[in-house]
């Protein structure tokens, strides 16, 4: 049996039309906002994500990536989109023209072990703003993933946290990394303890108690920084709980990280649905010269349906009407009324068959048609077309004048 791969989805008629639902709010958001969109390769060259994650030798995104190569080069499937709109700004020198709100809409690719709300292949609407590390700006990110919420009904917990700057960071892991030594960790975050020991503290398996908050270790600048965001979060009623577990495992990050989260009692676990943060770093480190900060989100599309399905909330996608054309033996003319249809905006179909019209009333009965348009010899030689209205089984003839005549209304 064909089959398609493990942690990927067919999606059909409804769902796609959900989907698309919800990728309308957020374009709608985004242009309000005065975010360009930006469309970046599905693969890129797998060293501009490694070069991402060498920033730490974090191997927990670094595995995650399907990477594959030709003669000459390797690529990878992107996993996330932020290090290719960054490479995409850079190369094509958009600072230059002071763009510097994006946003995207896109697959990603990775290879984790699929369970509910995770997948292999999975499509992320997110947003990159580049501008000055403000508090301002962060707000207005986590502003923008909580107005798309709102928008789509769903509530959720916004989880808020700073993880310091580049300077201030280094006194926290030393400290935790003291703290953590002699605790009892997970395989993955004893390979942590050395290389990335920030990610130890939004382990799903080690849990910790009285873990040394960073709050007491950052320096002044970064703690003004969060306090603003509160305030101004405050200021909007975006509702915010302090979480000191939530981090971002690589370098680049700084500052202000936040996830949405949503629960329910039909999921074991609770999911983020959009997650984000400040990264001052990584420009920096693709491109020496260029010290620009930036701040994004990522929001989970498939989880944003999940959710909504759990709050039964999807919303309910109407078949349109149709018009059906049917005839035995005068297919050209029934073709030319069909184009004329289409040209003019009119949902139609045709059936393609030179079965008996009984037949061919028979089909288009059981289809979503409201009306049937029979064409056969008589209405040719006439000039008119019989129209049968399906729920009634009433028929009528109208004349092409008459038809093209509603046709302009
Ligand atoms: P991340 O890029 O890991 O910060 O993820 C941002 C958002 O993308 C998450 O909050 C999820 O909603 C979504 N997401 C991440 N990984 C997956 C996955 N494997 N399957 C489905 N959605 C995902």
């Amino acid at each position: 049996m064909l089959q398609n791969p493990k942690g990927t989805k067919d999606i059909f008629s409804t769902t796609w039309y959900q989907q698309q639902l919800i990728i309308d709010q957020f374009i709608q958001l985004c242009k309000q906002m005065n975010y360009q969109p930006i469309q970046t390769p599905i693969f890129e060259y797998s060293s501009l994500f490694q070069k991402v994650n060498n920033a730490n030798t974090d191997t927990d995104t670094a595995k995650e990536m399907y990477i594959f190569n030709d003669s000459k080069y390797k690529y990878a499937l992107r996993p996330e989109n932020t290090a290719s709109v960054v490479r995409a700004y850079l190369q094509n020198k958009l600072y230059a023209n002071n763009e510097n709100k994006f946003f995207y809409i896109g697959r990603m690719f990775r290879h984790d072990n699929p369970q509910r709300g995770r997948y292999r292949e999975f499509t992320q609407l997110g947003v990159e703003l580049f501008d000055e590390a403000t508090a301002a700006s962060d707000t207005e990110i986590i502003m923008l993933a909580h107005q798309l919420l709102q928008r789509l009904n769903i509530s959720t917990e916004l989880h808020i946290n700073t993880i310091g700057c580049e300077k201030c960071r280094g006194n926290y892991i030393t400290t935790l990394q003291e703290y953590l030594k002699d605790k009892e960790l997970c395989n993955d975050c004893k390979k942590r303890l050395d290389n990335n020991p920030l990610r130890i503290l939004d382990c799903k398996v080690c849990t910790f108690e009285n873990v040394p908050s960073i709050y007491n270790y950052i320096c002044d600048e970064c703690k003004g920084h969060f306090n603003t965001v509160q305030k101004l979060l405050a200021a909007i009623n975006v509702p915010y709980t302090i979480n000191n577990h939530l981090v971002r495992g690589l370098d680049y990050y700084s500052n202000t990280v936040f996830e949405f989260v949503f629960q329910h009692p039909n999921l074991q676990l609770p999911i983020t649905l959009i997650g984000g943060g400040r990264y001052n770093g990584l420009i920096k480190q693709f491109c020496d010269g260029i010290d620009q900060p930036a701040i994004g989100f990522a929001a989970g599309l498939e989880r944003l349906l999940l959710a909504l399905e759990l709050t039964n909330q999807l919303p309910e996608i109407r078949a349109e009407d149709f018009i059906y054309i049917v005839s035995q033996n005068e297919k050209e003319h029934a073709f030319k009324l069909y184009n004329t249809l289409i040209a003019n905006g009119i949902n139609a179909q045709i059936n393609f068959h030179y079965s008996s019209l009984t037949k061919q009333l028979r089909t288009a009965a059981k289809s979503n048609a409201k009306y049937v348009f029979i064409i056969e010899e008589d209405e040719v030689k006439n000039n008119y077309i019989t129209i049968k209205e399906l729920t009634t089984s009433k028929q009528q003839q109208i004349s092409y004048l008459q038809l093209f005549s509603l046709l302009q209304k």
